[in-house]
């Protein structure tokens, strides 16, 4: 055949553009397509199978028996055509029947044709039904003939979704690639279960239009997204907020070189050529790509074809001009969000009442957007593999994060198993709100202070519904990041008298913002210093607060004014020196002075702490404590420091324990010395709201913990069943000569001593 791909594509394509104008039924339109194609291709065979209720039936064909038409049906991975969309994979065959999944159809009358050449016809990554030629003579099909069957596949793709063909069957029944329910696994980062209907953060677009009306146009569109998604790569690139942890130089240095591949941009062009929208070319060569990557079983090239889907998935959307995120489009359903990864601000755009849950390809345990997460009650999964090729938009999930499990498409009994599990945790829940009114004291008498961590304004009625002694962590900053542009005065005063009329009488201490790192605020210029290596050990929080010190004095103002008569505790991020600390309490100071001298109400009293977050600190705790109110140790930063472990890494996430006997020690030896010197203790860091970590700190001598709402039902009933005096002695010894795995002596002495954990 002297004919290029480009040109029997094109041909075929332009027939078909007239077909599919035309007022014809659909059965017409297949009819005519395939005799189109056979027609091109030269070929005796054509023929069109679609999947209808789970089975490949015979649609049209050219050249095979009319009786066989809606006669003949095959199930997915049955015969030749079943294989091919069962496994959504290409068979070119000089001989058919030689194939061992070749399954001979009398009614067909097939046993004239030897050769066999068969694509399947794909929508939303999944086979819909099979394209197929034969042959009389034995002989495979060039490659140009399979390129040009698997463009028009495309085309039939939108045909048969334009004349309903996969109506009702679009929905359960079309799905070929694991239409079966599948259960993965992934790791737990925020507890709890949630049902809802898969989406996509950055949604795939459905392709309308495949067929060109102007090549030389479609070329243009192509041209400028393609110049457009560069522009974009090199801004990621040079403003280093792209992604939320490790690996960004990696991907982007992967991305960057995706972006400007000329083998890329070149393949897309020719099916171009070949008559495609711009939209339907960009995703051809991807169907191409990942046909061909199938095949290829190495761990390395899969993680590229995920960066390189990302980028093909980036340009169609430039191409089509649908730019937005899911949360800018709105949730429908209840949703269980799906994202490589997440940042903060972007989860927090999402519409709380419809966001069940969320998958994350990445993901760990410390990350800001998982704190943001637990605070807003969204369950989160992590590090769960390949879910792109696992799920598709729409499908319904079900999510048990204790169980480490997503069920995909789910069967009824495993949605039995969800909804009897899912009672039971309510009444579990029941159980720890009844706590609420019961305080946290020990079973020898000591009290504890739990108290909840907060940021936003729908976190306020968890005091009251846990029954909280307070909030131990007003994270100022998420105002920040859930805002547009920076908060004015007026709207943070606001929001700091709300949380102090919620608290009424019990204690609130607010953090002053700590923003840099994985908390980028768009609307600020975090360029400064140029580009970020370690963002978590960067200009952030209080070091950029008093480099910055106008945001610090405009909190400042509006933390006072809103505590007028009460008593305003504030304390500060990443305090990393003394000093540091007092140039923070001196802007307070003056403008508590500028305050007082225009007569304005000011706080009956004002408490100063410091955050323990950065090791060096603890060397120097003889200059600090005698200067403050009280010590905050954030285990977040702070163990991530100890141990030099990003706390966003994926990789890291199991690595370190929060139980090792050198967290523990460094924290024994902190609480020790503050409390010699008089200065109030607490942890404020996601460590305290774990039962058996939450065990370990009181047992080391702290008897404050400001945790996420959620775990104080758990964290109370621990404390009410603890001898806390026989936890100190046997911590003690622990300690003193360390076993490796604490974690499970531990848990073994919480077993033995009938500590409940949850
Ligand atoms: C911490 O680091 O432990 C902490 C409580 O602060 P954040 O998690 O907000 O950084
Ligand atoms: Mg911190």
């Amino acid at each position: 055949m002297a004919l290029t791909a480009a040109a029997s594509a094109r041909e075929i394509l332009t027939r078909l553009h007239d077909v599919m104008a035309k007022r014809l039924p659909a059965q017409s339109k297949l009819n005519s397509v395939v005799e189109i194609i056979g027609t091109v291709l030269d070929s005796e065979v054509c023929s069109i199978y679609l999947l209808r209720e789970g089975l490949l039936e015979l649609y049209a064909t050219r050249g095979l028996a009319q009786a066989a038409v809606h006669v003949t049906k095959l199930a997915l991975g049955e015969g030749l055509v079943g294989t091919i969309a069962a496994n959504v994979e290409t068979l070119n065959l000089d001989e058919a029947t030689s194939h061992p999944d070749f399954a001979y159809r009398p009614e067909t009358g097939e046993e004239a044709f030897h050769s066999f050449a068969g694509v399947p016809i794909i929508r939303r990554e999944r086979a819909v039904g099979v394209l197929a030629v034969q042959h009389a003579a034995a002989r495979k099909y060039a490659d140009v003939e399979i390129e040009a069957l698997q463009t028009v596949a495309m085309v039939l793709s939108e045909l048969i979704a334009n004349a309903d063909l996969i109506d009702a069957a679009a929905g359960a029944s079309t799905r070929v690639q694991s239409t079966a329910a599948v259960r993965v696994s992934g790791f737990k980062l925020v507890e709890g279960m949630a049902a809802g209907v898969a989406v996509f953060h950055q949604p795939r677009i459905t392709i309308e239009h495949t067929v060109a009306e102007d090549v030389e146009a479609e070329r243009h569109r192509v041209y400028a997204a393609f110049d457009k998604m560069r522009e974009q790569i090199d801004r990621m690139a040079s403003q280093a907020e792209f992604g939320v942890g490790g690996e960004h130089d990696e991907v982007l240095a992967m991305y960057k070189m995706f972006a400007y591949d000329e083998g890329w941009s070149r393949r897309i062009n020719e099916a171009i050529d070949s008559g495609l929208t711009a939209e339907a070319a960009i995703e051809r060569v991807q169907q191409r790509t990942r046909m061909r990557m199938r095949e290829i079983d190495d761990p390395l090239l899969r993680d590229r074809m995920h960066d390189l889907e990302d980028l093909s998935n980036r340009l169609i959307r430039i191409v089509s001009g649908k730019l937005g995120t899911a949360a800018q489009m709105g949730l429908r359903h209840d949703s269980i969000l799906i994202a490589k990864n997440l940042g903060p601000a972007e989860l927090l755009e999402y519409d709380r009442r419809r966001l069940k849950g969320v998958v994350l390809e990445e993901g760990s345990l410390t990350a800001h957007v998982i704190i943001v997460a637990r605070a807003m009650g969204v369950p989160v999964l992590g590090r769960v593999k390949d879910v792109r090729q696992l799920i598709a938009e729409g499908d319904m999930l079900l999510l048990d994060v204790a169980e480490e499990s997503l069920f995909v498409r789910p069967t009824t009994a495993m949605e039995e198993a969800f909804e009897a599990k899912l009672t039971l945790s309510q009444k579990r829940r029941a159980a720890f709100a009844r706590l609420k009114g019961e305080l946290p004291v020990t079973k020898d008498g000591h009290r504890v202070t739990v108290m909840v961590n907060a940021g936003l304004r729908d976190d306020l009625a968890a005091m009251d519904l846990t029954g909280a002694d307070g909030i131990g962590l007003f994270r100022t900053e998420f105002q920040f990041l859930v805002s547009a542009t920076l908060p004015r005065p007026a709207e943070q005063q606001k929001l700091y008298k709300a949380v102090l009329d919620a608290a009424g009488d019990r204690p609130v201490t607010f953090r002053t913002v700590d923003i840099g790192g994985d908390k980028a605020l768009p609307y600020l210029n975090h360029d400064e210093t140029g580009e970020e290596e370690n963002p978590a050990m960067g200009w952030r929080a209080l070091r950029l607060a008093l480099e910055r010190d106008g945001l610090m004095k405009i909190q400042a103002r509006a933390l006072l004014e809103a505590g007028a008569g009460r008593t305003l505790s504030i304390m500060f991020p990443m305090v990393s020196e003394p000093w540091e600390f007092d140039e923070a309490q001196a802007i307070f100071e003056a403008q508590r002075t500028w305050l007082a001298a225009r007569g304005k109400k000011l706080p009956a009293e004002i408490r100063y702490g410091a955050m323990l977050e950065v090791p060096a600190l603890a060397e120097q705790l003889d200059v600090l404590l005698p200067k403050i109110d009280f010590l905050s140790i954030g285990t977040n930063d702070l163990t991530q420091f100890l141990f030099a472990a990003d706390r966003a890494h994926p990789k890291l996430a199991l690595r370190y324990d929060w139980l090792s006997p050198s967290i523990l020690r460094f924290l024994k030896r902190v609480t020790a010395q503050a409390q010699a010197a008089g200065v109030q203790v607490a942890v404020c860091g996601e460590m305290g709201g774990r039962p058996l970590e939450a065990m370990a700190l009181i047992g080391l001598g702290i008897d404050r913990l400001s945790i996420t709402p959620a775990a104080v039902g758990p964290v109370k009933a621990m404390v009410r069943s603890l001898d806390r005096g026989a936890l100190i002695a046997h911590m003690n010894d622990a300690l003193t000569t360390p076993p490796r795995a604490l974690r499970e002596t531990l848990s073994a002495w919480a077993g033995d001593h009938g500590v409940e954990l949850a």
